[in-house]
């Protein structure tokens, strides 16, 4: 183009004007493909480039490849960010990410709920202003983190956290948080039952034991021999008790499945029952009535229903005074279940204790507990037992007025006996 206006210019014999012309006209053009090229990046949003012939057409393609290349590594980018966030947020354990100074960078949800951390206050914080538990303290302040450190939830109450420092990068740090709430509950409850079991066990072994040393010595009169021995025989029996209980519980725990749907026959269950408990009331001579439907049945399994209700019905004798009135009913729901139920006019629980009852080993009065031969054990088993069976038990209960215990079977486990011609009649009670 240059070439050429020197050529017009020569020709014309005005070099100078025309090339003055031709370079204004080119830098009208340089001027205003610049402008375009400024409009255009300034507008962002228009997407394809002006259109200009020669270098400006190559300069704006160049960009435009440029622009392209880059949204897409951006596109790119934000869809990994995307994937991390997602995975991080699906997390159960929180992720705390520290920058070199180990000031709070980033964190994922669970992070948010276990440690109540704000968006975007906490950004740029020390966890260490956050969490002033001195053992996370100190654990923080190490140079090189090693193990864990256990601290409760700044949030909740009760709610035990883990913290471990995992370093990273340049001198990065990722704080694992987990809650550890149910294995230390797990943890304290098997500590717990190690505990109760060798106590209820070395008790009646101690017992056992002076007698046995007593008897060994001379001039035993045949009296305290005999006497002796029938004390001796009711430690053992104890602890036979217990043992039992024990036995059923693990196997109750074991069985992870649903009892089987085999139709029990509840009226001529509750007939042997009443022949057992009339037995164990020899003594207190309770007034004891029974109530119950005789074509009321349920699905489910027979040993372990009997267990269950012989359970509630032997409390009932144990913790009333001599001389009480205990009524045992059987009978169907308004909701279409069915209920057992006893109920006894003795000690009553206070309202503090009754939310625990079910817990092993746990007894309002331990002494009474054991001198009516009780291993704790007892309302454990009769929860597991109801809720292999999709019931419920509920606890009404009055100091000093009494009790009512009743267990709460839903429609699909009761069976009528003129439904099913295939069961046999119902016993009467
Ligand atoms: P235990 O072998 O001690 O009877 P359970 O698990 O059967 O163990 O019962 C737990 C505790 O609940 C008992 O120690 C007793 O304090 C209380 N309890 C259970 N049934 C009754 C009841 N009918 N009346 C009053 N207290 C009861």
């Amino acid at each position: 183009m240059a070439g050429l206006a020197v050529a017009v210019g020569f020709l014309f014999g005005h070099l100078s004007l025309v090339l003055a012309i031709f370079f204004a006209g080119l830098f009208l053009w340089y001027f205003r493909n610049l402008l375009r090229l400024q409009r255009w990046l300034q507008k962002g949003k228009k997407y394809v480039p002006p259109l200009a012939g020669g270098l400006w057409g190559e300069v704006f393609n160049g960009i435009y490849r440029l622009q392209q290349r880059s949204r897409a590594r951006n596109k790119r980018i934000v869809k990994l960010l995307n994937r991390f966030r997602e995975s991080t947020a699906a997390l159960p354990d929180g992720v705390v990410v520290l920058d070199r100074t180990g000031n709070i960078e980033w964190w994922n949800e669970s992070a948010e709920k276990l440690l109540g951390l704000r968006y975007p206050a906490d950004v740029g914080q020390r966890l260490t202003n956050l969490i002033r538990n001195p053992d996370f303290v100190r654990y923080f302040g190490e140079p090189e983190p090693e193990g864990r450190v256990e601290f409760e939830s700044p949030r909740k109450e009760g709610v035990i956290l883990t913290a471990r420092r995992v370093p990273y990068g340049n001198k990065q740090e990722l704080v694992l948080i987990r809650d550890v709430t149910l294995f230390r509950r797990v943890e304290d409850m098997r500590r717990d039952f190690v505990a109760n079991i060798s106590h209820e066990l070395r008790t009646p072994l101690t017992v056992m034991r002076g007698f046995l040393e007593n008897l060994v010595h001379e001039g035993v009169t045949e009296e305290e021999r005999q006497r002796a021995v029938e004390l001796m025989s009711q430690q053992a029996a104890r602890m036979q008790g217990l043992v039992e209980d024990l036995m059923m519980l693990s196997r109750l725990e074991n069985q992870e499945t649903k009892v089987a749907n085999e139709v029990v026959i509840v009226p001529q269950l509750l007939t042997a029952l009443q022949e057992e408990a009339a037995l164990l009331n020899g003594e207190k001579q309770h007034h004891i009535r029974w109530d119950v439907d005789k074509d009321l049945y349920l699905r489910g399994n027979s040993k372990e229903l009997d267990s269950a209700f012989m359970n509630l019905l032997v409390n009932a004798i144990n913790y009333t005074p001599p001389g009480g009135e205990i009524m045992v009913r059987w009978y169907a729901a308004d909701d279409g279940g069915a209920c057992f139920e006893v109920q006894d006019n003795g000690i009553g629980i206070a309202p503090q204790h009754i939310a625990r009852l079910t817990e092993r080993f746990y007894r309002v009065d331990v002494a009474r507990s054991r001198e009516s031969g009780g291993s704790g054990l007892g309302l454990a088993i009769v929860k597991h037992i109801l809720g292999r069976h999709d019931a419920q038990l509920d606890i009404r209960s009055q100091v000093n007025r009494g009790s009512t215990f009743t267990c709460r079977f839903p429609t699909e486990r009761v069976a009528h006996a003129e439904q099913d011609d295939s069961l046999p009649p119902a016993a009467s009670s």
